[in-house]
């Protein structure tokens, strides 16, 4: 392991104070987390610890800056009108479950506001505060980020089990989600793996968006930054040819495919 693993006492440093989300950044005009234009709260801290994170920087859940939670509502609120009828605002990460009992604040005074929310998460917990937070997401952004369970846990540090009942819950909540896979050349565009992820979900009625997110190295120098190892830095982004791959996989089991 080249990151150490934090324990989940660490994460309570967070659940403590019910009035701030600790957060890494904010976007104020993202388009790339959900439907139309979102502000998109990025928040700190993550358990997993995928090879090829590229925002190694919103691991550590001491970190970050902790932000009241009326303010960021009333961020979104003075930003509402550029929201039009699809966006709102979304919480990703580090990992959004992390600060769950707070997002749930969060969640309901922007739905009190009249304020879509979205949350992009990787499904690392499955339990009944997480539900209740779920009631109050409009849309799941669920990263699944391999199939296989033992490939999983040298990929990310842990094991899928969390996530894929994570996305079993949310289907049989009826809610809406997007599944999102991110192509690794080496690591996640084996044939057999795509074919069997893609018939884990594809009867499921709540997913109306498959998204592939090829590779990239743009969080490289973060890794040099924090004086880690990136384990990836050889890594070839994915080529034409495997991404047609993948997206051809896919579109056989999903009728809304998006190669980003
Ligand atoms: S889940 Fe996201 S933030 Fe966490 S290690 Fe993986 S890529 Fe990085």
């Amino acid at each position: 392991m080249y990151f150490p693993l934090q324990d989940i006492e660490a994460a309570k440093i967070n659940v403590d104070d019910p009035d701030h989300l600790r957060i890494h950044s904010i976007e104020t005009f993202g388009t790339h987390d959900g439907p139309g234009i979102r502000l998109v709260i990025f928040v700190q801290g993550c358990q997993f610890r995928c090879l090829y994170c590229q925002n190694p920087d919103t691991l550590d859940v001491r970190g970050g800056t902790l932000v009241e939670i009326n303010e960021l509502v009333n961020r979104a609120v003075r930003q509402k009108t550029y929201f039009g009828k699809d966006g709102g605002v979304t919480v990703s990460g580090g990992e959004p479950l992390l600060q769950r009992s707070k997002l749930l604040t969060l969640f309901k005074r922007l739905h009190e506001e009249g304020i879509n929310t979205c949350l992009d998460s990787n499904g690392r917990l499955n339990n009944a505060q997480v539900h209740e937070l779920l009631e109050h997401t409009d849309l799941l952004l669920l990263d699944v980020k391999h199939i296989n369970d033992d490939i999983h846990h040298k990929l990310t540090g842990l094991t899928n089990k969390n996530t894929l009942e994570l996305a079993a819950y949310r289907e049989s909540t009826g809610k809406r989600m997007w599944l999102r896979y991110v192509l690794v050349p080496g690591w996640t565009d084996q044939e057999e793996y795509l074919e069997e992820w893609a018939q884990r979900f594809t009867d499921y009625k709540t997913v109306d968006r498959v998204e592939i997110i090829p590779f990239h190295q743009l969080g490289l120098h973060k890794w040099a930054l924090m004086n880690m190892e990136y384990p990836l830095k050889e890594t070839p982004t994915p080529s034409e040819e495997i991404k047609q791959k993948a997206l051809g996989i896919f579109n056989k089991y999903f009728e809304n495919v998006i190669l980003k």
